[in-house]
This record gives structure tokens, sequence and C-alpha cells, in this order.
């Protein structure tokens, strides 16, 4: 595919080759951007970002609107071509391009609901007749820059806000994963969206990242990835409004007045999707000393049963990681905490970018596999011996984006919600779900800023402050 620049398809002489992370195929290629088209991106985004200010709420509600309509008509194909890029599997690709259009659609009806407030200025002591009131403007360029891994949905919660707010938008979709990007793009010109108000451009974000994030012309940056990257963006930003979506080793709490069949279901459910590469996985799970050895009884035949294979076969319950370095790293920490006195209860194998669901038991919070971002198809198991200790131990972490907790105790489930420092906390489920309206976002190391269109809208926006002087 090309990528689209400022109101054109271009291609390049150097490309990049995309690839089915299960077999090696390439699937198609595109083009490796420079710093000449970066430039080009911002100066179209420029005039972009001029013409969707002058277009009224309704029209951007209607574009959205369409565009989510067309991503419904075509679900099936785009779901087939996300998993082949990606390496989820066909049910998670599909469902993917489901929640994509319902962002859209959320984020049209945003388009509608930018209201500004009459401030009361006959309250304050030199206010006098005055009249006083808030105007909320589309902040102007935004670059969103996405990961791999919800290579449609995670777009969509950048581009739509960004359009229904009134912005121009550059994408810079990952690597891995640009064609499902470029699709959304094609769908969003058709839907009506202006040339110029939409660039996606492909390539290194290593090599483009800096171009994009320095420049002064950008007034928003949504960031979606690894921590690492986020930092970065902090320090070469500037002054601009930045959104940080990072990553996390969340957690999930199961006391001994849990029901384990559901909690060993919820655990299997939010520990394993997309090979454990999402960013609110179940990586830590924190069992209560009375039920730990029963709640692995209950656990280890279900992570047992789940097959890996070539995401594409219906039959298939996880499909590959989406780089052999990145299944090889899996199983070196795996390896590291058998060494270090961890139990491998099931899995642990591994063929090319294929890496078995993993249960692991007797976990030490200081071995890679808790401490660190697993971003894989594992699951750490951890005893505590109180609520207290489970809370303390959720919260020995850096990150803090998702967090879950079995029990029938509202009160410890009250203990929980008010102590364990997450963005988002789950009680009586896994930390792996989202509704695509609820704001959501990550504490400490996790990020900064909320999504979800409502939030993503408000970030988007600036706040003018009119008085007049009567
Ligand atoms: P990544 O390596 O950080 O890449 C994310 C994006 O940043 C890609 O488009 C990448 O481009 C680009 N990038 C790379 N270097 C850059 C630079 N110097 N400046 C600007 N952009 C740059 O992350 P990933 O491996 O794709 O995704 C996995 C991570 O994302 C995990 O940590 C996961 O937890 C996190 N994540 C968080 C959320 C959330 O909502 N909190 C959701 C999903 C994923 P290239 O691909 O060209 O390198």
């Amino acid at each position: 595919m090309k990528m689209f620049i400022a109101g054109k398809w271009i291609d390049k002489p150097e490309k990049i080759e995309i690839k089915n992370p299960y077999d090696g195929s390439v699937i198609d290629t595109v083009p490796k951007a420079d710093a000449s088209d970066v430039e080009q991106a911002l100066a179209g985004a420029v005039e972009g970002a001029r013409l969707m200010r002058e277009m009224p709420a309704y029209d951007r509600y209607r574009i959205l609107r369409k565009a989510s309509d067309l991503l419904r008509a075509r679900q099936q194909e785009l779901g087939r071509l996300l998993s082949q890029e990606e390496g989820k599997i066909l049910k998670e690709g599909v469902g993917e391009v489901a929640r994509a259009a319902e962002t859209l659609e959320l984020s049209g009806e945003e388009a509608k609901r930018l209201y500004s407030e009459v401030l009361p200025l006959d309250a304050a002591s030199n206010g006098g007749s005055r009249f006083g009131f808030t105007l909320r403007v589309p902040c102007g360029v935004v670059v969103a820059i996405t990961p791999f891994n919800f290579p449609i949905n995670l777009p969509c919660h950048k581009v739509g806000p960004a359009l229904a707010a009134g912005n121009s938008v550059i994408l810079k979709p990952a690597s891995d994963t640009p064609l499902i990007a470029l699709r959304l793009v094609e769908i969003l010109l058709e839907a009506g969206t202006p040339p110029e108000a939409i660039s996606c451009i492909t390539g290194s974000g290593g090599s483009l990242g800096d171009a994009l994030c320095a420049d002064h012309r950008v007034r928003k940056i949504s960031f979606t990835g690894s921590r690492e990257i986020g930092e970065r963006i902090t320090k070469v930003a500037g002054i601009k409004r930045v959104t940080l979506e990072l990553g996390s080793n969340s957690p999930l709490i199961i006391m001994d007045d849990a029901d384990l069949e559901k909690a060993a279901e919820a655990a299997v459910a939010t520990g394993y999707a997309n090979a454990g590469q999402v960013c609110i996985s179940a990586q830590r799970v924190i069992a209560a000393q009375p039920v730990y050895q029963d709640l692995l009884d209950v656990l280890k035949p279900k992570v047992a049963a789940l097959t890996a294979g070539d995401q594409l076969q219906e039959s298939t319950h996880m499909g590959p990681m989406i780089r052999e370095a990145d299944a090889e790293r899996v199983e070196s920490w795996i390896g590291e905490a058998v060494q270090g006195g961890a139990k491998l209860l099931t899995g642990g194998g591994r063929r090319g970018t294929l890496h078995e669901p993993t249960l692991l038991a007797d976990v030490h919070p200081d071995m890679k596999v808790s401490r660190q971002e697993l971003f894989g198809p594992a699951i750490a198991v951890t005893e505590a011996s109180s609520i207290d200790e489970a809370i303390r131990l959720a919260n020995d972490t850096r990150y803090g984006l998702s967090a879950g907790i079995f029990t029938s105790s509202l009160e410890r489930a009250l203990q929980f919600a008010r102590q364990v420092d997450s963005g988002n906390l789950h009680i009586n489920w896994g930390p792996q779900w989202r509704a695509d309206l609820i704001p959501y976002g990550g504490l400490k190391d996790s990020g900064l800023g909320k999504e979800g269109p409502k939030y993503a809208v408000e970030e988007m926006t600036e706040v003018k402050t009119v008085i007049v002087h009567l």
C-alpha cells in the first residue's frame, strides 16, 4: 500500500515488508518515509487544521458516523487483514474492528458536545457588570503514534476524537501493523474527511519520531506504546499537550472467599488474549494462602487446554507473538524464573514466534516475569498471606494501569479500589476489560491523561476565556 500525506497517496523507493508473524509470509509493503515526508505531513496538517476548525460540528459528526458504518460493513474483511498482520486470532481481529467502529461512533457523538460555560463574574469582588464565558476550541495539529497490538482500535481512539474536536491529525502507525491503519484512512476519506485533515506516515518511529514530536506546529501528541518511548517523547515534545498510554504488569488478586472457578476463568480470559500482548493483560496473579494450591489446581488444566497456532484457523485459541525476538525474550524470562525457584506448571516451550501459554507458580516479585512488563503469554502466580499483603504486592510496581480482585467481601473490594494505585480497577474480573467509552489511562509510569472519546476530546481542545467589559 502507499502512505497518505497532505492529500496524496505517496510511494517511496525504500519499502517495509509487512509479514504475517505466524509464518513470515509477506502480506504487502509500505513506503519507508523520511524527513522530507514528515515536513510535508506537518505543512499539510496545518492547512488541514484550518479546514477542520471551520467545519461545523454536525458535519464532523456525520463524517465519523459514516466512517463507523463503513467499518461495520467491512468488519469481516478488515478483521482478517488485522489478524494476518498482527497475529491475533480471527475472532479477536473481527472483534477489534467492531470496537473501532464503536469508537468512531462515540467520537462523532462527542463532536456535538463541545460545550462552553458562562462565568458568574458577578460573584467576583472585581467582576462588576462584566460578562464572561469560555470557548472550547480545537488545539490544531495532533500527532497520533500507535503500537502494533490494537492496530485499528487504538488509531480510532486518537483519530476519532481529534477529528471530532475539529483538529487535523498525523497518524504514525507501528511499523509491524500499518496496513489496517491505511485501510482506516481510506475509509475516513470515503466518509468525507478533508484529505488535508488526515495523514498516515509509515516508517520507523526511531527515525521519524523526534521530528514529528518536537515540531512547534504540533499542539498535541497522543502516544500509545512502551514506557521507554513514552519517556523519550516527554523529553523531545517541548511545550505541547501530551497523552501517554504506556505499559503495565497488571495484578489480579484472588482472595480466599473468591469463586475459584470464575477467578481461574477470568485469569485465562484476561491473561492470554492476543498472546498476552495487551497492555492490561493479567500478568501477576496474587493468590491468598488458604486457596493458593486449590487455585493452581483449577487454573492449570485451563491454561494447558489453550492451543497455540495459526491465528487464521478457527480452532486456534492463541496466535503467535509479533516478533521472534519478543518470543525469545519471554522464553528467557521464564527460564530465569524457573532457575530462580519458580515452578513451571504448564507451557514454557517456543517454536519461532509461537510461545506456549505458560503458567508459573511460586514466583518471587523480583523475578523479571513479575517485576517488568512481560507482554507475552504467561501468568506468574505469587502467594499472599492477607488482603494487606496482596495490596502491597499489587502496588509493588512502577506501573499502574489496571488491576483486578476476586472476593465476595464488599469491604475487601472497596479496600482494593481505594488502596491499589491503578487507573482501572475490576472487581470480580481480571484486569483486561474495557468498554471504549470509559475513561481509560494509567497512573505512575503507565502514563498521563485519559482516553475514551469524551475524555480524549477534552485533551484535544483548548479553553479560551472571553470577558466583555461593559
Ligand atoms: P513501541 O515500541 O513503544 O512502539 C509504539 C509506537 O511508537 C510505534 O508506532 C513505533 O514506531 C513508535 N516509535 C518508536 N520509536 C519512536 C520514537 N523515538 N518517537 C516516537 N515514536 C516512536 O510499542 P509497541 O511494541 O508497538 O507496543 C507495545 C507497548 O505498547 C507495550 O508496552 C504496551 O503495554 C503498550 N500499550 C499500551 C496501551 C495502553 O493503552 N496503555 C495499549 C496498547 C499497548 P515503529 O513501530 O516504527 O518502531
